[in-house]
C-alpha cells in the first residue's frame, strides 16, 4: 500500500503550529476549505480546493514531502514527491 513512499523517515511527531487553522490564511485574513498538516514541521496549510493552496505552497517552499489531513475523522496522508496517497496516515517512527 503505502510502502512505495521512501520519505516516511521525514515523519516525526509534530505539534500543529496553528491548530486554529491555516497559518498563512490566518495571517492574511483569508479562508480555507480543508486543512493539511505537514508531518515534518507541523505547518498547517489549506488544501488545493482552497483559494490559496498553502499546503502545496509549503511543499514547494520547504520540500517537506509528507502531509496528512488535519480534518477531524480523516486518517490519510499524501506524499508530494511520490504523488501518492498514504492510507492510513503515516505514524512517526518510534526511536
Ligand atoms: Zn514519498
Ligand atoms: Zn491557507
Ligand atoms: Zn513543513
Amino acid at each position: 500500500m503505502s510502502s512505495r513512499c521512501k520519505h516516511l523517515d521525514h515523519v516525526i511527531t509534530v505539534e500543529p503550529r496553528t491548530p486554529a487553522g491555516c497559518e498563512k490564511c490566518l495571517e492574511m485574513g483569508s479562508s480555507w476549505v480543508r486543512l493539511r498538516l505537514c508531518l515534518e514541521c507541523g505547518h498547517v496549510g489549506c488544501c488545493d480546493s482552497s483559494p490559496n493552496m498553502h499546503a502545496t505552497k509549503h511543499y514547494h517552499a520547504t520540500h517537506h514531502p509528507v502531509m496528512k489531513s488535519f480534518e477531524r475523522g480523516e486518517d490519510w496522508g499524501y506524499c508530494y514527491v511520490d504523488a501518492i496517497m498514504l492510507d492510513p496516515a503515516p505514524r512517526p517512527r518510534v526511536v
